[in-house]
C-alpha cells in the first residue's frame, strides 16, 4: 500500500489503480475464468510471496488459458515451493555488494539503490522476492545513502531500482531527483521500471518534469517480458518521455512458457520500437529459490542468439547475458558458453 506524503492529499489516478491491485487468488480465478480447482495451490504458493497484479495487467491476459504468457509471470504456483538444488535466496551476490543499506555497488561507475520494497505486481520469478527489503531500503536510509555516494567521486550514475521505483510517489521521486542532483560527480540517472507496464497511468506529467528538466541524464530501463505486455495505453506515455530526451531502453528475462521462443523475442524487439524502446538485455534467469519452472534449457540462449541476429538490424538484438557473482559486469553469453576467454573479476567494490 502507497502511503500518501504528507504534501500529497489526493492520491492520483494511478495510486488508486494500485490500491485496487488484486492480491486474492480466489478473486484472480474468478476474474480470468480459470478452474476452481486451481485455488488452493494458488493459495498455498501465495504465502511465501503473496500474489499482486492490477486489473490493468489482467485485462491483458486472455481468460480460461492457464498458459497465457502474462498470467504464468503473475499466477503462484506449487512449484514455486518445490526445492531445486542450486536454486538459493541469493543467486547474484547481492548481499557480498553492499556498500550500505539499500545500495549495491557492484560495476565500475555505476551505484543500484533498492528505493523500496514495493512493486504493482509480483513476478513468480523475480530474483529480489527474498531481498530483505523491509530494513534495507535506501529511502529509509536516504541521508546515509547521500553521504556514501559523496565520498565516492568514481560513481557517475544512479540506478533506482527495487521492488520498483516508480510506486514512490511523484513527490518523494522528485525529491530525490533533486537531491542526486547536487552531487557535482553525478552524471546519469536511471530508473529500472516494470511499473508503466502494470499501470501505463504511471507516467505522469509530473514525473515527465521532473526527468525531463533534470541536468542528469535519464533513461528508463523497461522490463518488459512479452509483446502483449505493450498495451495500445502505453504508446502515448512513452512517446512523451521520448519527446522529454529520456531514452528507452528495455530488459527482459528469457522465461520458460513465457518467451522462450525465437518467434515471440522478435515480435518483442519489433514491438519495442514502435513504441520507440530499444532492447537493451535479455537476461538468463537467476537461479533464485522458487522459480526453477522458468528455468530454459542450456542450448536455448544461444539458439535464440543466433536467431535474433539472422531476423533483426543489430540494433534490435538485446544482448543476452547472465549475472555470474564477483564479476565486473553482466557477463555476456559468448562468455560464458566459452569460458577460457574468461570473466573478469570485480574491480567495483571498494
Ligand atoms: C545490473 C546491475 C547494474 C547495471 O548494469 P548495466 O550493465 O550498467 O546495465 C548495476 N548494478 C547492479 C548491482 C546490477 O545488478
Ligand atoms: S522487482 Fe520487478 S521483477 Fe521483481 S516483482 Fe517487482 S516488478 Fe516484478
Amino acid at each position: 500500500m502507497i502511503t500518501p506524503s504528507p504534501t500529497q492529499l489526493q492520491p492520483e489516478v494511478w495510486q488508486k489503480e494500485l490500491a485496487q491491485a488484486v492480491s486474492d487468488p480466489a478473486e484472480l480465478l474468478k476474474i480470468l475464468e480459470l478452474p476452481p480447482d486451481l485455488l488452493e495451490s494458488v493459495r498455498r504458493a501465495a504465502r511465501s510471496f503473496p500474489l499482486r497484479v492490477t486489473h490493468h495487467y489482467l485485462s491483458l491476459i486472455r481468460h480460461a488459458d492457464p498458459a497465457d504468457p502474462l498470467l504464468r509471470q503473475i499466477l503462484p504456483l506449487d512449484a514455486e515451493n518445490h526445492f531445486v538444488k542450486g536454486f538459493t535466496t541469493d543467486p547474484v551476490g547481492d548481499h557480498a555488494a553492499a556498500l550500505g543499506a539499500g545500495i549495491l555497488h557492484k560495476y565500475a561507475g555505476r551505484a543500484l539503490l533498492i528505493t523500496t520494497g514495493a512493486c504493482a505486481i509480483h513476478c513468480r520469478y523475480c530474483f529480489r522476492r527474498h531481498y530483505p527489503y523491509g530494513q534495507d531500503n535506501a529511502v529509509r536510509h536516504w541521508d546515509s545513502m547521500l553521504q556514501t555516494l559523496r565520498t565516492r567521486p568514481q560513481i557517475n550514475e544512479v540506478i533506482l531500482s527495487g521492488g520498483d521505483p516508480l510506486s514512490l510517489s511523484d513527490q518523494r521521486l522528485a525529491q530525490l531527483v533533486l537531491d542526486l542532483e547536487q552531487i557535482q560527480h553525478l552524471k546519469r540517472l536511471r530508473i529500472h521500471t516494470r511499473l508503466p507496464l502494470a499501470l501505463p497511468s504511471r507516467i505522469t506529467s509530473n514525473l515527465l518534469k521532473t526527468l525531463s528538466d533534470s541536468p542528469l541524464h535519464c533513461s528508463i530501463v523497461l522490463h518488459c517480458n512479452h509483446p502483449n505486455e505493450l498495451a495500445e495505453q502505453l504508446r502515448i506515455p512513452l512517446n512523451r518521455l521520448r519527446q522529454g530526451s529520456i531514452t528507452l531502453l528495455n530488459q527482459a528475462v528469457l522465461l520458460r512458457g513465457v518467451n522462450d521462443s525465437l518467434d515471440t523475442q522478435v515480435s518483442l524487439s519489433e514491438r519495442l520500437f514502435e513504441f520507440g524502446v530499444l532492447p537493451y538485455y535479455l537476461h538468463l534467469l537467476d537461479p533464485v529459490a522458487g522459480a526453477a519452472h522458468f528455468a530454459v534449457p542450456d542450448e536455448l540462449p544461444a539458439q535464440i542468439a543466433l536467431g535474433l541476429e539472422n531476423a533483426l538490424p543489430g540494433y534490435l538484438v538485446p544482448k543476452i547475458v547472465r549475472e555470474i557473482p564477483g564479476t565486473a559486469s553482466k557477463t555476456p553469453l559468448h562468455r560464458w558458453s566459452n569460458p577460457h576467454s574468461g570473466a573478469t573479476s570485480c574491480g567495483a567494490t571498494d
